[in-house]
């Protein structure tokens, strides 16, 4: 099923002329980097027609790679053949940026996805939970493809991998993401020490002020096992940050020794909170998401709540007790009242 699905899209590939690549909403680097190389690859070296839509917000923390995107950035002024859909799980999760998908509705749909609850929306769908990234899927591609491995195409995937696998850190991490890597830097060429400073030693300032926040709004239950960090408005706003520098931050509370499960909240609305969870091990967190109207990975996964803020975190705690299989008393809670930085 899984080679039909890969041998389906490299003969879409071979056999149609012109494609639009794109990936999620609130985009990380494997949907930047695995659009930017296979867009790279169909433009430059397949003599395809290939655009990648601006995505609605590009993080600044992958501003390096936004150079990549010369080129494939020219809108098409006709219908494209396909449409082809990187690292997301559902169609209301695609980043159409300024376009309007009812403009592609007669195009080939081609979905290639990670993600375990990863739903089959494409006419072609190659979904494969057993890649750390679609990074790697999207090498497996090229490679069959016999692509050159430029740098650019190096530097986007290899972004990919590091950073979906948390710089090999994650319980995703296999043998092949490594091996993949350890050929997008000879082949490509390209630098990991220049690439991973540029997205891990490069915080703003913004995003040192939302650290702060984070931890200073840390909420630590049950020893250390359950911990939260949460980024309310009245803080966002005395320090003069926002809400758009944020990813990673709920990993400093899966650091902490002994955790099992942690959620960062952010504040976005008064009765809008965007819920990042995270665990460890077999606890399912993506179920989790789901349940609520969201979803994710097993390990990694997100919603968003429509209520109050101290609402939103007790339905996790609540949520969390029942995947630890104990009931908490909020009395294990060092943190007893809502508190705001004030500077
Ligand atoms: P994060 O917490 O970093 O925003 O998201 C973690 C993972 O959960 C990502 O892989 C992302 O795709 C997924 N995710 C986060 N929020 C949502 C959501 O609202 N809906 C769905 N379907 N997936 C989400
Ligand atoms: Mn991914």
């Amino acid at each position: 099923m899984t080679m039909k699905s890969k041998n389906d899209i490299i003969e879409a590939i071979h056999r149609l002329d012109s494609f639009l690549i794109m990936g999620h909403v609130d985009p990380d680097g494997d949907s930047l980097g695995s659009s930017l190389a296979l867009a790279l690859y169909l433009l430059e070296q397949a003599g395809k027609r290939a655009y990648m839509p601006a995505p609605v917000n590009w993080p600044g923390r992958y501003g390096f790679l936004e150079k990549h995107r010369d080129g494939t950035g020219e809108m098409p002024k006709e219908k494209v053949d396909a449409v082809i859909i990187l690292d997301c799980s559902s169609a209301d999760r695609v980043d159409w940026g300024q376009l309007d998908p009812r403009d592609y509705e007669e195009s080939l749909f081609i979905v290639i996805d990670h993600h375990e609850e990863g739903k089959a929306f494409g006419d072609i769908n190659w979904i494969d939970p057993e890649s750390a990234a679609v990074g790697e899927m999207v090498f497996d591609i090229l490679d069959a493809l016999d692509a050159e491995i430029t740098t650019p195409i190096a530097e986007s995937l290899y972004m990919a991998i590091v950073t979906d696998t948390g710089r090999f850190t994650h319980s995703n991490t296999t043998a092949r993401s490594m091996q993949i890597c350890a050929e997008l830097i000879e082949r490509g060429n390209i630098c990991p020490s220049k690439l991973t400073g540029e997205v891990y030693y490069s915080f703003s300032e913004e995003y040192l002020r939302n650290i702060g926040i984070a931890l200073y709004n840390s909420r630590i239950y049950m020893d250390a096992r359950i911990v939260f960090l949460t980024l309310d408005r009245a803080s966002v706003r005395s320090f003069s940050t926002t809400f758009d520098e944020t990813e990673g931050i709920v990993d400093l509370a899966m650091s902490v020794k002994g955790v099992e499960l942690a959620s960062l909240f952010k504040e976005i609305g008064q009765n809008m909170i965007r819920v990042s969870l995270r665990s460890r091990g077999k606890i399912d967190v993506g179920a989790l998401a789901k349940e609520l109207g969201g979803g994710g990975h097993r390990n990694a996964a997100g919603c968003t709540l429509k209520m109050p803020l101290s609402l939103a975190r007790e339905v996790i705690l609540d949520k969390f007790e029942d995947l630890l299989g104990m009931n908490l008393t909020r009395s294990a809670c060092k943190v007893a009242d809502e508190r705001h930085i004030v500077p």
